[in-house]
């Protein structure tokens, strides 16, 4: 399935044409991947409306790729034929920057992404540097496998980034896909950490304290103990302005958000210094993710284990699932099944 080019999905509803493509060849350290399942993803709308536009048209979308190794490159030897791989968001980057060699690859400036950068998921066949291919635990089906390559991937990385330790406090602002896994990871690598919930929903507030968070409120509340680091999900300013007041001195907060929406701007105003800014209190973003944050996320899910909820779509009916993710028909995460040839 090909985008030829940017449109508002209002006024197209089938942005995605089934073409036939020439089955990608592996360069000498690339592998050739049969897709079996690709995961449906927020950032493909991103992609084909152009708000994180592909440099190149036609391409393949696609970025929570699994499938089986079909062929490897002539210098290529990580994996046999037949061994079941994913591809993520990170589809390569120079590997010899300074964020390249500390193992943030996502920070690097050739930093390219699968499905946007080059072609990705939404095909029968796709190709891989191996070294930016994934080995996927015997656990998860193929379709449980795909979802967990995006948002698993980047939640992990922002747990990893609040440098929160065991028994510390760690809240959560918002409560949607992202945060159901960082909350799984988060008690089961941090047994005695307390983690605190604010989100908008009394459902989302009760579904918190079902996975085990000590307190859930609203954005404005204040949590009965200060923070030690906040993990932002949300698109909006309010939550961060409000966690920077939660946070303990030297405390974190870290925004795992691509973009945030300028509806709640103005609550920036409220800024007070010594509230939320004094005492060495800290703001991180979360970008993109880097190699070591896939392949440590995968094993942590196996053992947890995070298994996703999935609905399942032919290939062929990519546009559909784009709409129904679009217009927020959401039951568990959406997933393209490819069949073989
Ligand atoms: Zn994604
Ligand atoms: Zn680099």
């Amino acid at each position: 399935m090909v985008l030829n080019k940017i449109c508002s999905l209002k006024e197209n509803r089938t942005p995605l044409e089934l073409a036939d493509l020439p089955d990608p060849v592996p360069r000498e350290r690339e592998i050739l991947v049969r897709v079996s399942a690709c995961g449906v993803c927020h950032t493909e709308l991103d992609e084909i409306e152009g708000r994180t536009p592909p440099p190149v048209f036609p391409v393949v979308l696609g970025h929570q790729a699994v499938g089986r190794v079909e062929k490897t490159g002539s210098k290529a030897s990580k994996f046999e034929i037949g061994d079941r791989v994913g591809i993520a968001w990170i589809y390569s980057s120079c590997g010899k920057c300074k964020f390249c060699i500390e193992g943030n690859e996502n920070l690097c400036e050739s930093f390219k992404a699968s499905g946007r950068d080059a072609n990705g998921g939404y095909a029968q066949y796709a190709t891989i540097l191996e070294d930016f291919a994934f080995r996927i635990p015997d656990v998860f089906s193929d379709s449980e496998a795909a979802p967990l390559l995006c948002a698993g991937a980047i939640g992990y990385r922002s747990l990893r980034l609040t440098g929160i330790n065991d028994g510390q406090n760690l809240g959560l602002t918002g409560f949607g896909a992202s945060a159901h896994l960082v909350i799984k990871m988060a008690r089961y690598k941090y047994p005695n950490a307390k983690v605190f919930v604010f989100a908008r929903s009394e459902k989302e507030r009760d579904f918190a304290k079902e996975l085990g968070a000590v307190w859930a409120g609203k954005a404005e509340e204040e949590p009965p103990e200060k923070l030690d680091c906040v993990i932002d999900t949300t698109p909006a300013w309010k939550p961060v302005v409000e966690a920077l007041k939660n946070l303990k001195s030297g405390g974190r907060l870290v925004i795992n958000a691509i973009r945030k929406e300028e509806g709640d701007k103005e609550y920036l105003l409220k800024l007070d210094y010594p509230v939320h800014l004094w005492l060495e209190k800290e703001i991180k973003s979360v970008a993109n993710v880097a190699k070591r944050d896939v392949s440590e996320f995968l094993e942590l899910a196996a053992q947890i284990p995070i298994k996703p909820e999935v609905q399942e779509f032919k290939l062929e009916e990519a546009n559909r699932a784009l709409v129904e993710l679009k217009e927020r028909k959401i039951r568990g995460a959406k997933v393209l099944r490819i069949e073989g040839d």
